[in-house]
């Protein structure tokens, strides 16, 4: 158990609820669900998932901490906001699946092979750098993300679609060696700085 996982297993003990309001994003309206079930029948992927969204706030509610947050379900939400134009409570329910999947993978609960969980993680650590996705880095590192068989695997059956776009001149191999930026490196900072600020005030506004 990583160790901020085990911090919140003592800090919340069995209420499971409050530690989603105080950590997850928007998790807060968690409580607000009634159970209509019109968010999972309206969503395109729910009846593929093991626990689409009408369950998995009904886990949350009953305290089952392990299945919600080792679930796959809310790593393939689509963003499709179906749910949200849907819902008679106005849940602001695509940001709550994602917000689980972003405290999961926190914690270290997250499929480890789940292959959004994967990619967001690696987008996300490309863009916080410079402000800008460097996207040769990004595919590089994606096709290498299963290993490094798969990586030259894919990387050669990419080459031909890679050499066209350096002759069209959209990729330059020296991308990978540096890079566009945004032009305010410190207003990026400051940005980053300021949201990681109002989530910890929120976390502490929880816990008072
Ligand atoms: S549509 Fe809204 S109120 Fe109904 S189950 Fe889904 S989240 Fe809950
Ligand atoms: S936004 Fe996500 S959870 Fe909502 S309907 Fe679309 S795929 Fe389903």
């Amino acid at each position: 158990m990583s160790n901020m996982n085990q911090a919140m297993v003592e800090k919340y003990r069995n209420d499971f609820l409050k530690e989603v309001k105080a950590n997850v994003e928007e998790g807060d309206w968690v409580q607000m669900c009634m159970q209509c079930g019109v968010c999972s029948g309206s969503c395109p992927f729910g009846p593929y998932w093991d626990h689409p969204p009408q369950e998995l706030f009904m886990m949350i509610r009953a305290g089952k901490r392990e299945e919600v947050l080792s679930s796959n379900s809310m790593w393939m939400c689509t963003s499709c906001y179906n749910c949200i134009a849907r819902c008679p409570r106005e849940l602001p329910i695509t940001h709550i699946m994602h917000g689980l999947a972003h405290y999961a993978d926190r914690l270290g609960l997250a499929p480890k092979e789940q292959p959004t969980r994967k990619f967001a993680n690696r987008f996300w650590d490309n863009l916080v750098k410079k402000g800008r996705v460097n996207e040769l880095k990004l595919g590089v590192s994606l096709y290498f993300m299963n290993g490094f068989i798969e990586g030259i695997k894919t990387a050669m059956a990419a080459a031909p679609l890679g050499m066209g776009m350096m002759k069209a001149k959209r990729l330059s191999p020296m991308e990978y060696f540096g890079g566009h930026g945004v032009k305010d490196s410190k207003g990026l900072d400051a940005i980053l700085k300021k949201a990681r600020q109002i989530e910890d005030e929120k976390i502490a506004k929880y816990n008072s």
